[in-house]
């Protein structure tokens, strides 16, 4: 993925507040330090963390974050 298409998901996704809240806590690490809900693809192994789901939603929740700051208090 280059980085331009990487942060057009990251603006999509950070257009729906709910969904990156839903992101994030869904995409945790577990005690192995393994994202909980996402695999390797055509295995049964966790993948590691953070996750791209996870990188995505953090990045996503720095943007809103971003223009929260920028909208001011309230
Ligand atoms: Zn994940």
């Amino acid at each position: 993925m280059t980085d331009r298409s990487w942060l057009e998901l990251v603006d999509t996704i950070a257009q729906n507040g709910r969904l990156v809240e839903r992101l994030n806590a869904e995409h945790r690490p577990d005690n192995a330090g393994r994202c909980r809900v996402c695999r390797v693809a055509g295995t049964s192994l966790h993948a590691a963390f953070p996750c791209k789901i996870a990188e995505l939603a953090g990045d996503a929740r720095a943007v809103i974050r971003s223009r929260g700051a920028a909208r001011g208090p309230g």
